[in-house]
């Protein structure tokens, strides 16, 4: 048998740790820049329903964020029982509030709730995760205002890493409204780092190995470990992994194991890069809420 020299190489690992900080450093500078005199600086708004769940665990990791961004941050919890009505007076109050730059509506809402009824009364500039209707919708129109933290940061990762998508097959897996799709669209956009061939897959693709293989690069949606492995995916494909499937681990010293969609060990010297999880996509996620965040504090001033 000839031995594949490629089949040797060791896969690049994609940290996003330090393009998390650069993020960081851009997002500060631009916020100092938006801040003229007299204007209060920016405000980050965080609605959770429910006490206790992990929403107000992410909602104390947004407050460090926050702070690291030089953005203040302005937490809510409304009570497991609110009613659709509140919680829209909610959002509308504080889209209205001149002193918030953004507002983040934490998901999914308990049953009952409607989640993009709700998120999509912010104004676009306002709506820092990008997932109400009009920012979706100006997405596919190729004038986004605000795009998913997570579909920015994978797109940011492969270009921090030196791989323009630009005429590349993408395979994203996942077609949520808020992670698969825009994270889809924002490879398909015209120009800006965009411009590649993309495909959605989803839980009801037919022969999903088969579509998968077609990737030059794979972006993986879904929350389901184990899902990519040398078998699906080609050989030399740069994977971005954004599932994230947390299971408890008592053994571990966080309590709690972090898996992403990828089997690393069978993807090594095989794949050309992989992002890790933890420490991959996440972070710089997070940095480009704070990001979208300056984004809405320059729009709003009319300094964009
Ligand atoms: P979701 O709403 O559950 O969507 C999952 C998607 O995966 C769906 O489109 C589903 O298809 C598809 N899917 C499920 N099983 C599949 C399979 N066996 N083969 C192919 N596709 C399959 O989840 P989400 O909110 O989009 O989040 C996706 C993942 O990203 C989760 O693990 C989440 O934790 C993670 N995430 C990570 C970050 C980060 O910062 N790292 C941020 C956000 C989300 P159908 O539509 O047909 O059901």
């Amino acid at each position: 048998m000839v031995a594949n020299p490629a089949a040797q190489s060791p896969t690049a690992r994609w940290e996003g740790k330090k393009l998390a900080e650069e993020i960081y450093e851009r997002t500060t500078a631009r916020i100092d820049r938006a801040l003229a005199p007299g204007r209060a600086p920016p405000r980050l708004a965080s609605i959770a329903v429910g006490e206790g769940g992990p929403f107000n665990v992410y909602q104390r990791q947004q407050a460090k964020m926050a702070a690291k961004a030089h953005i203040a941050f302005l937490p809510s919890v409304l009570p497991a029982t609110v009613g659709q009505r509140e919680l829209e007076e909610k959002v509308r109050a504080l889209d209205q509030d001149p002193t918030v730059c953004g507002v983040i509506l934490q998901h999914p809402l308990p049953h009952g709730l409607d989640f993009l009824r709700a998120v999509s009364l912010l104004r676009p500039e306002k709506d820092v995760d990008g997932v109400g209707s009009e920012n979706l919708g100006r997405l596919a129109a190729h004038r986004p205002v605000q795009v998913p933290a997570v579909a920015l940061a994978s797109r940011d990762l492969l270009l921090h890493y030196g791989v323009r998508p630009e005429g590349r097959t993408v395979v994203v897996v996942g077609r949520s409204e808020t992670v698969g799709v825009p994270t889809a669209l924002l490879f398909l956009l015209r120009g800006n780092e965009g411009d590649a061939t993309v495909t959605i897959a989803h839980s009801r693709s037919k022969d999903l190995d088969s579509v998968l293989r077609t990737g030059e690069i794979i972006i993986s949606c879904v929350g389901r470990p184990g899902l990519l492995t040398r078998a699906n995916v080609a050989q030399r494909a740069y994977v971005v992994d954004v599932g994230l499937t947390t299971t408890s681990d008592p053994s571990r010293p966080t309590g709690v194991l972090m898996q992403g969609d990828a089997n690393a060990s069978s993807l090594q010297g095989w794949a050309s890069a992989l992002t890790p999880v933890p420490g991959g996509v996440g972070p710089v996620t997070v940095a480009n809420l704070m990001a979208n965040c300056a984004r809405g504090y320059e729009l709003l001033a009319g300094t964009s």
